[in-house]
């Protein structure tokens, strides 16, 4: 009896819930990854999660105990799958549930089609789909309230694999990103460890800092937030084995204040239920989730429309500091603080009115955790057309957000060099330097940084105008 575990992104063993099930039930398993070609041609990925995907892959074939193997092909899923099935004549499949557009229907035709059995899991989220609905029996739409039953509800804890053997067979090189079409970009420094050790160890160094994190999240320069986002995308770490860890760090602390561990448990509840709004609202993917917008947007510009925006909001040259901080944070190593996000996505709408769909696809490609749901989620949210969005007269000046997150400019000084020997007093509004201030300290407006490209002020009012145009 041979069962087949499709490995997409679970990468790891332990807690792997299709892999769990299927050594419980079969000696013989084969966990198989397909390389599938035309999703790599038809989506918009880059080269960080592309990196990432391929060596936290290699790192867990490696690993791979005696006897077992992680089979790699190359081809249409379901025909490789099909395919595998008659060769080690397989009696059943499992595989873990995904919420994607691309996986859903993916998933659905592996269901329908195969000619075997076909069991499938949830495993890459606490709580998916419509578990956790409203009293009226319909997903929710508010975060809060979605929040508190997620917290009520009971969760599984992480689960051992069983042993089992993996049969000889063909197995594919896994190619890396270069042979995928992908090459690094020039400025950007691969920080990445992408295998399960380091996912694990990054955990156990935040267990030091996560009583703090309600406290010091927001602060872009420290090393405050888990930065574990790309191992829970490609599943080096399961969301159970760390939510669970963070309970075993409040069971030690139970004398302390323990907000901190709550507030970042609470992250894992907005990852959820960003899933389930892509699962039951796949419409966000490529409109508004908020009816009022859809087919009835306001009037983005799209990038060709307005180039030297869109570039120097890409290329970090905005004259705003903080904003281009973290979009050279982003080109440097494929990663942004979550403060961050939310800043220079409030900036690419309510300042630069850029399309929302642009900026999308340039996270796409440039995050190494980007995910959709979360992705969609938060950039909805800023662009006042999401669930649970910011109100649209709600406009983050980016000048105090600095202020406010980055009081000393350290976190601008470490991503915008040039700015480094600014004074304190002018390190978030660079503009209104005197000219004797840059010479001093070696920076002139206009030429070695850039002078502001909008007035925050001005912005701000045209973009609530444009809104309300809608509104009223
Ligand atoms: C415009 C925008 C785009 C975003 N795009 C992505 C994305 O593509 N992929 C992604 O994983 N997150 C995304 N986020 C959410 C958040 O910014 C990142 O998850 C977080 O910055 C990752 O850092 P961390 O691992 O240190 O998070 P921590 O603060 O340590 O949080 C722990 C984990 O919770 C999850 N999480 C945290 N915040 C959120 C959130 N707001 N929504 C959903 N899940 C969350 C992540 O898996 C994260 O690793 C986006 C947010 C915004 C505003």
């Amino acid at each position: 009896m041979t069962a087949i575990v499709p490995v997409r992104r679970a990468m790891r063993e332990h807690d792997n819930t299709a892999l769990v099930e299927a050594s419980r039930n079969h000696e013989e398993v084969v966990p198989v990854h397909i390389v599938d070609e035309s999703f790599f041609s038809e989506h918009t990925l880059g080269y960080p999660r592309v990196r990432f995907w391929s060596e936290s892959l290699k790192k867990l074939k490696k690993g791979m105990g005696d006897g077992k193997d992680l089979v790699v092909r190359r081809g249409e899923p379901l025909e490789e799958l099909q395919r595998l099935v008659d060769e080690v004549e397989a009696d059943k499949l499992y595989y873990n549930r995904e919420y994607t557009p691309y996986a859903k229907k993916r998933d659905s035709r592996i269901e329908e089609s195969l000619d075997i059995s076909v069991e499938s899991f949830k495993d890459s989220v606490m709580f998916e789909k419509k578990e956790i609905l409203t009293n009226s029996g319909t997903p929710y739409k508010v975060y809060t309230y979605y929040k508190k039953k997620w917290f009520k509800n009971t969760k599984r804890k992480p689960q051992e694999v069983e042993d089992y053997k993996t049969p000889e067979l063909e197995s594919v090189e896994i190619p890396g990103p270069e042979e995928m079409g992908f090459e690094m970009p020039d400025e950007m420094e691969w920080v990445w460890d992408a295998s399960r050790d380091a996912g694990l160890e990054r955990m156990e160094e935040f267990k030091d800092l996560i009583l703090d994190y309600d406290r010091d999240r927001d602060y872009a320069w420290k090393d405050a937030t888990s930065r574990l986002s790309p191992h829970l995308k490609f599943g080096t770490v399961s969301p159970r084995e760390v939510f669970w860890e963070a309970e075993r760090v409040k069971a030690r602390n139970q004398d302390s204040d323990i907000s901190g561990i709550e507030t970042w448990q609470e992250e894992l509840a907005w990852r959820d239920y960003y899933f389930q709004i892509l699962w039951n609202y796949p419409h966000e993917v490529e409109e508004p989730f908020m009816d009022k917008y859809r087919g009835n947007e306001p009037d983005w510009d799209s990038r060709d429309q307005t180039p030297e925006k869109w570039n120097a909001w890409v290329e970090g040259k905005t004259g705003y500091p903080f904003v281009d901080a973290g979009m050279r944070q982003l080109k440097e190593t494929g990663w942004m603080h979550n403060r961050l996000r939310m800043v220079v996505t409030n900036f690419s709408c309510k300042d630069l009115w850029l399309e929302w769909r642009d900026v999308h696809e340039y996270f796409s490609k440039m995050f190494v955790d980007a995910e959709i749901s979360a992705m969609v989620g938060g950039i909805q949210w800023s662009y006042s057309i999401g669930t649970d969005a910011q109100p649209y007269f709600r406009v983050f000046n980016p000048t105090s957000q600095a202020e406010d997150y980055d009081p000393d400019g350290n976190y601008i000084r470490k991503w915008v060099p040039e700015l480094e020997d600014v004074p304190d007093k002018y390190i978030h509004e660079p503009w209104k330097m005197p000219e004797e201030v840059q010479r001093n300290c070696g920076v002139e407006i206009g030429k070695d940084y850039p002078d502001r490209i909008v007035n925050y002020d001005e912005e701000r009012k045209r973009s609530v105008e444009r809104f309300e145009k809608i509104e009223n």
